[in-house]
């Protein structure tokens, strides 16, 4: 490296220096290292003040790896993929297409209410190409037959199956008489139901911890092996311990595969002060169509956009920490009774630009921040350039949109307090900060919006609003609305 600039060195593993050797190999992943190396970018033949999107950096980590840090040690994993064109342009063409998918899925493996392959064609027929399962710390595979009358989607569900998948079916009759049904695995349902470049399914499992009776989940996608909750001494430390689980899991099996953190504000467990803080972790999930879990927060406690702000904001600051990606998904239970008070498919997705359906290429163009989340708005084009961000959306007839453009400035107030109850106690709960953080800089009223950089920026994202109602939203009065994923400012040292 020598002059370059780039700290990408085994004993300097941007900050982890302090930590124990073995943590810090599991968390130098590819993200933090460009993330750092943008920072501080080798040979100085960088503007001080570029602004490049995070989804933008993997030409970048290309080159970097090829003319500046042969001697990096610190980077594992699987290398980006490349893309071909400027990845800073998020916008379908002959190479690249846009995936819809769902990360966060539940069946009668745990809690749902329907079969694999029923809840798969769901997806499959309302304008899908990938699902993720993600179900209770328990993988779709084994041996497994459920009471059909006792199971959550009951006689009814049964009766669907059995006239959409007949030959799926194997049922038996009990000695005491009950009908009983075999769940069929991953693999059985892939086999029936994935169609190459059209739609894919992937095993995952929702790890379902939990600290002092506070429900912390994080889902796994790709997984090859259950990942039992690994506890932990915090909230944090819990999810740590679980982030870290994974990606040696990943390291070890050498399969590529995510990890993120499911709905923070379910049972208000999780604080935007626990998720500044995690290592390794690129996700966590801003929008999650369940009913009960807190998406926009409640009297005393912020909602998870307002989170995304603060985590964001601490993370590229004092923490030193890379972005982290803000996921829309469903966790789904419910598949027969469509409404508000259920947990329903079709709310929150992903978006991601990639050149192939393929399990790897949809995890690394979301790890590269290739994608937006939705809950109903369509981005036509999403372009940064080193002087302003461009969103343009894919307008619906009838629909009006609001494109709000948000980020955190140079020398914010970075003063917080703690929020306590009516009789002064203490809560457990995310830190009241100043509106510097997630202020937004630009509201604009139309199909296309431009934002201009002004050069002390910390990351900029956009939003998208449409008037149209959520058809059968999680939480009451939700609107259709778009998050694009946060454009970090490069700074030198
Ligand atoms: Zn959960
Ligand atoms: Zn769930």
């Amino acid at each position: 490296m020598g002059k370059s600039g780039c700290r990408c060195n085994a004993n300097d593993n941007n900050g982890l220096r302090s930590r124990p050797g073995r943590i810090a190999d599991y968390f130098s992943d590819t993200t933090a290292i460009t993330n750092m190396c943008l920072k501080n970018p080798p040979g100085g033949d960088m503007k001080d003040f570029s602004l490049r999107m995070m989804f933008g950096n993997s030409s970048l980590l290309r080159r970097l790896l090829l003319t500046q840090i042969v001697a990096c040690v610190c980077v594992v994993g699987v290398p980006s993929r490349s893309l071909g064109a400027d990845d800073r342009v998020l916008e379908a063409n002959e190479q690249l297409r846009w995936y819809r998918g769902n990360l966060h899925t539940h069946s009668h493996w745990s809690d749902g209410d329907d079969y694999l392959e029923m809840i798969a064609n769901w997806y499959r027929e309302h304008g899908y190409q990938f699902l993720l399962f993600t179900d209770h710390n328990v993988l779709a595979e084994g041996e497994r037959w459920i009471n059909v009358e006792a199971s959550k989607g009951g006689r009814q569900a049964f009766e669907k199956l059995k006239a959409k998948f007949p030959k799926l079916v194997r049922e038996r009759t009990t000695n005491a008489g009950k009908l009983e049904v075999r769940l069929s695995t991953f693999l059985e349902v892939a086999a029936e139901l994935n169609d190459p470049g059209e739609f894919l399914l992937i095993q995952g499992e929702e790890i379902s911890d939990s600290f002092d009776r506070l429900p912390l989940h994080l889902n796994v996608g790709n997984v090859v092996e259950r990942i039992s909750p690994m506890k932990g001494s915090s909230v944090y430390d819990t999810l740590q311990n679980n982030v870290r689980a994974v990606l040696e899991q990943r390291k070890r099996t050498g399969q590529t595969m995510m990890v993120h953190v499911n709905h923070p504000n379910f049972g208000y467990a999780v604080t935007a002060e626990d998720l500044m803080r995690l290592r390794g972790e690129k996700f966590f999930e801003v929008y999650n169509g369940h009913p009960a879990v807190g998406n926009s927060g409640d009297a005393s406690r912020p909602g998870t956009e307002r989170m995304w702000d603060i985590l964001l904001t601490h993370r590229l600051t004092d923490l030193g920490l890379p972005v982290m990606y803000g996921l829309a998904v469903d966790d789904g239970h419910n598949y027969h009774d469509m409404h508000q008070q259920q947990s329903n498919p079709g709310r929150g997705w992903v978006m991601v630009l990639a050149d192939e359906l393929s399990t790897v290429a949809l995890i690394q163009s979301l790890e590269a921040g290739r994608f937006y989340s939705s809950s109903g708005v369509t981005l036509r084009q999403v372009l940064a350039t080193d002087q302003e961000l461009t969103i343009e959306v894919e307008p619906v007839a009838g629909e009006t949109y609001t494109i709000d453009f948000v980020g955190t400035r140079d020398g914010y107030d970075a003063t917080s307090e703690t929020r306590v109850d009516a009789d002064g106690n203490e809560l457990r709960a995310t830190r009241k900060y100043s509106a510097d953080i997630g202020e937004t800089f630009k509201s604009v009223a139309g199909t296309s919006a431009s934002y201009q950089f002004t050069g002390d920026e910390i990351y900029v994202r956009a939003r998208v609003t449409s008037s149209a109602a959520h058809p059968n939203p999680g939480e009451k009065d939700e609107r259709q609305r778009a998050w694009t994923q946060p454009i970090v400012r490069a700074k030198s040292s």
